[in-house]
């Protein structure tokens, strides 16, 4: 029997759906693998016990403390890696896992496959990962010879699995090391109510939309389906909007289920961070813009009539 331990990624109390994602790429490891999940909280809820066992967990195990930060969550884990010997550590490929993962890679002296895509079973049970390399350009399949490791899996690429388990086990981990002396006091998103990285759905501008406001119209749209925003650096870089909502080789990689490019030429580094996403529109008034080489479906038109006759028809639907 395999054992694989995830990090439970929480904001304002939620627990982030990178999470479920995991626990079905963990599953993916091993035909008989025990599934751990970390619980960094000083006031779990039922909701997130119960939706954690819902999603496929064996066992729950939670660390009493308020403090989420990165060099907190890499000592908890690092510690608990002695007694709970996961011969896996998963992580989402997020902000915070990108930062935990090679921390504790170097001090567990593991193997370290990031932003994983796909698991694939070898012989013998062993698993092969799926990598994006070279921006999104090509892929390629690597295995970690020692049988254990870490891996970080990529938001929106492992769909979350309903399962019952009757007989998970609830624990609570004690910690001896002294916790950081950081503490997080408030996070705030741009771009929304919607996390960029987990959005199913992308609104995205770029130099196209021409100024600040011109980017409400972008807003109204995302909240209409429930998006949310994000830009190119063009838009970043004229300061239309925060580089947080930046989308690409040097901002954000995303795989949304449909990604709207508005006012976006295509330029490589920009399909960097959104070229695999299920399915792209883009609107775009030069019919010879790069971006509708890599869109399933294309208007030529000015996205400041197009984008509103969207947002009414959708909201009609
Ligand atoms: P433009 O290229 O200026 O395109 C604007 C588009 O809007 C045009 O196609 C135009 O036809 C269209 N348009 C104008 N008005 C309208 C309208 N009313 N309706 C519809 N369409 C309209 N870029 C990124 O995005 N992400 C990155 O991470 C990134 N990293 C980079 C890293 C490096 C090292 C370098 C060198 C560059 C990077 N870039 C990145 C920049 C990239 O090369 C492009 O400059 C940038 O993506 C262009 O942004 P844009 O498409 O918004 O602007």
């Amino acid at each position: 029997m395999k054992r694989a331990i995830i990090l439970v990624e929480q904001r304002d109390g939620q627990i982030r759906k990178v999470t479920y994602e995991a626990i079905a790429a963990a599953k993916l490891l091993s035909t008989e693998i025990e599934i751990t999940c970390l619980l960094i909280s000083e006031n779990e809820s039922a909701d997130q016990i119960n939706s954690l066992i819902g999603h496929g967990a064996d066992r729950i195990g939670i660390v009493s403390s308020s403090n989420s930060q990165v060099e907190n969550c890499a000592a908890i884990l690092e510690e608990l890696f002695a007694s709970v010997e996961p011969d896996w550590i998963i992580l989402g490929h997020t902000g915070i896992g990108r930062d935990i993962a090679p921390r504790l890679a170097v001090q567990l002296q593991l193997g370290l496959v990031s932003d994983c895509i796909q698991i694939e079973k070898a012989e013998n049970d062993q698993p092969v990962f799926t990598r994006p390399i070279y921006a999104g350009k090509a892929f390629e399949k690597v295995r970690i010879l020692d049988e254990k490791g870490i891996i970080t899996i990529r938001p929106n690429n492992f769909s979350p699995v309903e399962f019952a388990n009757n007989q998970v086990v609830v624990e609570k981990y004690e910690i001896s090391q002294a916790l950081s002396s950081v503490k997080f006091l408030k996070g705030q998103i741009n771009g929304g109510t919607v996390d960029l990285s987990e959005a199913r759905v992308i609104i995205s501008g770029g130099r196209g939309v021409k100024s600040e406001s011109g980017f409400g119209v972008l807003y109204q749209l995302a909240n209409t389906v429930g998006g949310a925003v994000g830009a190119s650096r063009g838009a970043c870089d004229a300061a239309y909007c925060d580089y947080s909502l930046q989308i690409g080789q040097t901002g954000k990689v995303v795989t949304p289920d449909l990604y709207i490019a508005c006012g976006i030429s295509g330029a490589i580094q920009h399909l960097a961070g959104m070229s695999n996403s299920k399915c792209i529109v883009a609107i775009n008034k030069d019919p010879d813009a790069a971006i509708f080489q890599v869109a399933d479906y294309g208007i030529v038109g000015d996205l400041f009539e197009v984008v509103p006759l969207l947002t009414t028809a959708l909201s009609q639907s």
